[in-house]
């Protein structure tokens, strides 16, 4: 059983004084300890960021650019080591740990346009020979903090860019499944990052409340569940730092009657049980408008989830693998009790499925609710597990006024060859990305990824343009040089362009 312990100024820690259990999730079993930083090992990894960043601040953008593309290469060399490791620590199944790892590489590629990206904006004769420019300059040393379900791509949804900006980045990665993140960091050291600029501490809250308190933390970037990205924007903040924090989500599916019902379900499927419905993009909830629509719906998804394959992410047959932890297992099963006394339908119960048996791992089946009305528990709170709702509505409008009011707004999506019904759907509906007939609506690297309401606290998106502007400061400089003989007068009036 090795050990993984934080990676600071460029070299690999341990620290054998407190630790946690690391799980393979397919079997239950520990497979390692993680480290759990306290504030001195906090302060260890911030110093080194620290020292590091004027001399990393100075390089030219080109330079930096450079690293980022042999770091590109090295984590596209390495994309399926990186992929088992996540497989054996999240459960995920190794195709799609690829695609994660793969979004990530995208982020990197963004990042590698370093030189273009803060190239600034310039304006002329903004008054009588003067120019002024605007130029954007790191913020310092940023710290993220990363959750379970994604252990490489949102790591690099945020230390690339805010690199490529300058900044040097202290990481926090999930405690459940931290080795990813060392691998990631290993790496950039081997594409040649100078020391320091890329640190991780692994640890649990102790390790975060120590990173929001901290004097020399400039900007925090969060992703994880609501009620801790709430604490750590409203803690951040408090403590002057910038802060973006991107929460939980529960995701719409729109189904129009006019949708084809073989393509939407193909399409849910995947979407509601892909990665066992860990993602913060998983559709949990298919609104299905009129009740002709859900039950087409409702049979084609339960044929579909019969065949669905549950077992170890490691074993290229299965489509879905084990949930995070046995206490996460449990909380996902109580809910499925709740629907039922609710007074939901339970079509398909996962509890009872064809895989592995209790006990051999964290594994659940597919489960289908119909009949789900939006005062109900299971409608409400996210469950963050191989769940799906199906709610029926009798119009599109009442469809999306249900999405508006729920309290979460990362992603929705409808099903429909309806181009006006789509752009009504774009439109008006309330989350901060939107799909037609696309189920899971991540936007691209050269976007940004973030959501509405209480699925974001903060202002700017994670990664893409947003990123940018959030790891950066501008700084904007107005010039004259008047001629060297010139007499001038002082002038009184409030001066203009004109
Ligand atoms: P989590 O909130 O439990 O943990 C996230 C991070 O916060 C971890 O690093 C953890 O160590 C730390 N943490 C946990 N409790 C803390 C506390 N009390 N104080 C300070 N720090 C604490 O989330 P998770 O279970 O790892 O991940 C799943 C959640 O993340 C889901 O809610 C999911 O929707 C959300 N998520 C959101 C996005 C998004 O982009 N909006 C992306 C991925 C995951």
């Amino acid at each position: 059983m090795n050990h993984a312990g934080h990676h600071i100024d460029g070299a690999v820690r341990h620290q054998a004084d407190r630790t946690a259990e690391v799980t393979d999730p397919a079997t239950g079993r520990v497979i390692r300890r993680v480290a759990l930083a306290g504030a001195a090992d906090v302060g260890q990894a911030v110093r080194s960021a620290r020292a590091a960043f004027p001399g990393w601040r100075d390089q030219p953008p080109a330079k930096r650019a450079r690293i980022l593309f042999r770091y590109k290469e090295l984590l596209e060399n390495n994309a399926g080591q990186i992929a088992r490791t996540v497989t054996e620590e999240h459960g995920k199944v190794f195709d799609d740990a690829l695609g994660e790892v793969g979004r990530g590489i995208e982020i990197v590629e963004y990042a590698c346009g370093a030189p273009e990206l803060l190239k600034g904006e310039h304006a002329r004769n903004v008054g009588p020979a003067i120019d002024s420019w605007s130029e954007f300059q790191p913020l310092g040393v940023v710290a993220g903090i990363t959750p379970f379900n994604f252990p490489a791509m949102v790591p690099l949804w945020m230390f690339p860019i805010a690199i490529a900006c300058g900044n040097t980045f202290v990481l926090k990665p999930s405690e459940k499944d931290p080795s990813a993140a060392l691998r990631l960091a290993a790496l950039f050291t081997e594409a040649g990052l100078p020391d320091g600029v890329l640190n991780v501490v692994n640890g649990n809250h102790e390790a975060v409340d120590a990173l929001l308190t901290c004097p020399d933390i400039d900007a925090v970037s969060f992703v994880g569940s609501t009620p801790v990205a709430e604490h750590v924007y409203r803690t951040g903040t408090a403590h002057g730092k910038r802060v973006q924090a991107l929460g939980g989500a529960k995701n719409h599916a729109i189904v129009l009657p006019d949708a084809d019902t073989g393509i939407a379900t193909t399409a849910l499927m995947g979407a509601a049980y892909g990665s066992c419905g860990e993602r913060c993009m998983a559709i949990s909830v298919a609104v299905c408008v009129g009740d002709d629509t859900a039950e087409r719906l409702v049979a084609t998804l339960t044929d579909r989830i019969a065949d669905l394959k549950v077992g170890p992410g490691r074993d290229p047959d299965n489509d879905m693998g084990p949930l995070i932890t046995a206490a996460h297992l449990q909380k996902v099963r109580s809910y499925l009790d709740i629907g039922v006394q609710e007074g939901a339908a339970l079509v398909v119960d996962g509890r009872r499925f064809n895989g592995p048996a209790a006990g051999d791992g964290f594994f659940l089946g597919a489960s289908l609710f119909d009949h789900v009305t939006p005062d109900m528990r299971i409608y409400r709170e996210e469950i963050f597990g191989p769940v799906l709702c199906v709610v029926r509505a009798d119009s599109l409008q009442a469809a999306v006024e249900l999405i508006n009011a729920h309290e979460y707004g990362n992603g929705a999506c409808i099903f429909t060859r309806d181009g006006e019904a789509a752009r009504y759907f774009t439109d008006t509906v309330k989350v901060g990305m939107a799909g037609v007939n696309v189920p899971l609506p991540v936007p691209a690297a050269v976007h940004s990824f973030g959501g509405w309401k209480r699925s974001l606290f903060g202002d700017l998106y994670a990664y893409g343009p947003d990123a940018v502007r959030f790891y950066t400061r501008r700084k904007t400089i107005t010039q004259r040089w008047p001629a060297r003989d010139a007499r001038e007068t002082s002038q009184f009036a409030f001066p203009s362009g004109a």
